[in-house]
């Protein structure tokens, strides 16, 4: 009799992906769920999936699941510290400790953080050795709607799952943006491929140099985030993570790409010098 099975609410993607991590024993020992949605839910789907001893892991109705899903599983640990604004260092250091001790029942001891804003650089540094070498049952599921929060020894210890935004950002390219998750990315195969699929698509050559244009606002936004000026959340995590140098080529390199599209220049040839100039 089929069942419904438990999923990420509007999250097919995500939902496969974990599950097929978890299928292999590969769920890592860190992970950031970022980007807009329900977080925390998703964190929750995710400690399922650590904790199940069902089919086809979160399976929702083996006993772990269902602890997980009402939230009483003694192995999955929200983080909080109602006593103050932020999580303070004490609290984080006894998270720290408790991480070594063996699970109570379940597979893994998994700690949750369900907004890392709480998480200020020192209390992250706290965390950093556990979250580096420490035991092989503890996990750590870190929401943050933008990973820029994290220090980048956190995030580099750690895999990001994005949710998917409902919605691309109004007024601007969803290509645009994308691009520039590539080049924040900074994997030149990644880039090389999103431009041979903008040259098999096709596009007008008006619908491309919109794009670009787009890209280079994008990154010309978080350049003027890295000089002092205020940005949206976007470009506060281009200006974190691509720094002022990249982003400063990049700009130069789509404004050139941008003007060119005015130019007599066949755009399936511009999508390839476009690949070589940002991927370089
Ligand atoms: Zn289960």
């Amino acid at each position: 009799m089929p069942e419904e099975r438990i999923s990420i609410a509007g999250e097919p993607r995500l939902t496969r992906m974990v599950r097929d991590a978890a299928a292999r024993g590969a769920l890592g020992h860190a992970i950031i769920l970022s980007g807009q949605g329900d977080l925390p839910a998703a964190a929750k789907f995710v400690a399922a999936a650590f904790q199940c001893e069902g089919k086809d892991p979160p399976c929702g109705v083996c006993g772990p699941c269902r602890k997980v899903l009402r939230e009483i599983h003694p192995d999955v640990i929200t983080v909080s510290d109602p006593d103050h604004k932020n999580i303070s260092v004490e609290v984080l250091r006894r998270t720290a400790a408790d991480a070594y001790i063996l699970p109570n029942e379940g597979r893994r001891k998994v700690y949750l953080f369900p907004d890392c804003r709480l998480l200020d650089p020192k209390a992250q540094n706290v965390l950093l050795k556990v979250v580096e070498e420490g035991p092989p049952h503890a996990a750590f599921l870190f929401c943050a709607e933008n990973s820029a929060v994290l220090l980048p020894t956190i995030r580099s210890r750690a895999v990001e799952w994005k949710l998917s935004p409902a919605e691309s950002e109004a007024g601007v390219d969803s290509g645009a943006r994308r691009l520039c998750e590539l080049l924040c990315g900074g994997k030149a195969a990644d880039i090389a491929a999103f431009c041979i699929d903008l040259e098999n698509s096709k596009p007008e050559r008006e619908a491309l140099r919109s794009m670009l244009s787009d890209a280079r606002d994008l990154v010309t936004a978080a350049l003027a985030v890295c000089y002092g000026a205020g940005g949206d959340a976007f470009a506060r995590r281009l200006a974190a993570e691509m720094g002022p140098k990249r982003l400063s080529a990049c700009a130069d390199i789509l404004q050139t790409f941008t003007l060119q599209c005015q130019y007599n220049i066949g755009v399936g040839h511009m999508a390839g010098a476009l690949a070589v100039a940002l991927a370089g």
